[in-house]
């Protein structure tokens, strides 16, 4: 299908979709600096930022330190009055010049580019990440898909450069349902590229929260036509604005699950910091159930209980580990408790990506293992589940270990080793279990940073050569059309 042809729902498509309603949502955003540069934000966020911070914000504007030209301001009125009292929150959506001081990164980390077979999909694993939007109802700072939302250009596999572009229903089942076929009619593998049937996809952007439920609902009925076995849905607006979570969307996922009852449904929610989610009292303190638990904000435990009481849809938090806003074992320890007891999974923690400008935010990943490992001493089994994941090009990594004690007659282990391990890669995982042993960087934020000291790598992390690793027959013909 190309993009001059019409996608056309099925009847019982149509029936479903002929259920779901659309209210307007009044998230009340601040958009930009200069609102606040000219004095124009609303009364309950006055003082958000000092004039000093403003002035130096107009100094730098249009210049190539510009905090905006990185990564936009936004921020809801609910996330604006939680951060009004909690540092962590303020760090995550409040620009800062430093962040501009050093713009050291790459504007599509991970290569995902090398994974795009048409626009707005990657097809890495056996699921499919789509960009379905590209913002989200306020923006953190120290986003990984800053490129998208700033709309930058990129370099694409075929040497072409322009900003991302968006998926569209049509473009994106007909690739699935054509790749699924062949790998059906081959025995289970794509005779080309030797993958398995693509059965899961990712909506995510930007934040797929900020699209109209008629939106959300044409992307579930399409991707249920069109065979795949589970969605997920990456989202941080349970943080940004939990009211979204309301009746009619919540109706809208029962009616997709009546009318598709075999495909599961994932939320990845996105809670960095136990603020964002926790009511607190006056002193700053979490506020306890007569049981000792912490209670949640009213709004924000609404929204979670409209979709844990649904035993259909699995909830799921992941996050990355970013320094000054959740660098820190006792936050990540009571965040971890609170929200597995009520019923949400503790998925991934991430190290930092490498981002443009990562240097402001990431903590080292030898200090990101100590955060995560600190945090999970006195939770039960069930609610430390986290494992703290980097992305490597080749894939998904763990960082599994980190050891102080030098290993006898090993060279290079002098101040203890840290263990990669190989969680998933492209194609059929075959690396998965592998592990590559590095001697340690207390200061490493990057893979670069062990470069010059890998004791042990069957993992093959600093072998990896990126025009071999992605020499795909069906990438190298869709990446040119
Ligand atoms: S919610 Fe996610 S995609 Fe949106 S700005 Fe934050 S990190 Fe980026």
């Amino acid at each position: 299908m190309t993009k001059a042809e019409k996608y056309v729902p099925s009847a019982r498509e149509q029936a479903f979709l002929d259920t779901v309603e659309n209210p307007k949502y009044d998230r009340q955003i601040i958009k930009g600096l200069n609102v606040f540069t000219e004095g124009r934000e609303p009364d309950y966020i006055k003082g958000f930022y000092s004039p000093t911070e403003l002035e130096a914000f107009v100094a730098i504007e249009g210049t190539e330190r510009d905090v905006e030209s990185r990564m936009p301001v936004k921020i809801t009125r609910h996330y604006g009055e939680l951060a009004k009292t909690s540092a962590p929150l303020q760090r995550l959506v409040k620009a800062s010049p430093d962040e501009t001081v050093d713009l050291a990164g790459s504007e599509d980390p991970g290569h995902q580019m090398d994974f795009s077979p048409v626009e707005g999909l990657l097809h890495k694993y056996e699921m499919g990440l789509m960009y379905v939007v590209s913002t989200c109802s306020s923006h953190c700072r120290f986003c990984y898909r800053e490129e998208l939302i700033a709309r930058k250009d990129i370099e694409r596999a075929d040497g072409t450069v322009a900003p991302k572009g968006l998926a569209q229903i049509g473009e994106v089942t007909h690739y699935v349902t054509t790749h699924n076929r062949e790998v059906s009619d081959n025995g289970g593998r794509h005779p080309e590229s030797g993958r398995e049937k693509l059965r899961e996809i990712l909506l995510s952007g930007g934040d797929p929260m900020v699209l109209p439920n008629t939106k959300i609902a044409a992307w579930f009925a399409a991707l249920a036509e069109a065979g795949i076995e589970s969605i997920r849905v990456g989202t941080k607006e349970m943080a940004f604005h939990p009211d979204r979570f309301d009746a009619a969307f919540l109706s809208m996922l029962d009616r997709f699950h009546e009318t598709y009852p075999h495909v599961g449904l994932r939320i990845l929610v996105h809670f960095n910091h136990p603020d964002e989610f926790l009511e607190r009292a006056t002193d700053g303190s979490y506020t306890e159930n007569p049981n000792g638990s912490m209670k949640w904000i009213e709004a924000t435990r609404l929204a979670m209980d409209g979709l844990v009481s649904r035993g259909w849809i699995s909830v799921e938090n992941q996050a990355p580990i970013i320094k000054g806003i959740n660098d820190d074992p006792g936050a990540l320890r009571i965040m971890q408790r609170a929200l597995k007891r009520v019923g949400v999974e503790n998925h991934y923690f991430f190290c930092g990506r490498d981002i443009v400008a990562h240097k402001a935010f990431n903590v080292p990943i030898e200090t990101a293992w100590h955060i995560l490992n600190e945090s999970q001493k006195g939770l039960s089994g069930v609610e430390a589940h986290a494992r703290l994941s980097i992305t490597h090009y080749k894939g998904k990594t763990e960082v599994a270990a980190v050891t102080s004690e030098p290993i006898p007659g090993v060279a290079g282990t002098e101040n203890g080793v840290l263990i990669f391990k190989i969680l998933r890669n492209f194609h059929g995982a075959p690396d998965r279990g592998k592990v590559c042993i590095v001697g340690r960087n207390p200061d490493a934020i990057w893979f670069d940073d062990y470069a010059d000291r890998v004791i042990y790598d069957e993992a093959g992390l600093f072998e990896y050569d990126r025009t071999v690793e992605t020499a795909d027959p069906v990438l190298s013909v869709a990446g040119g059309a």
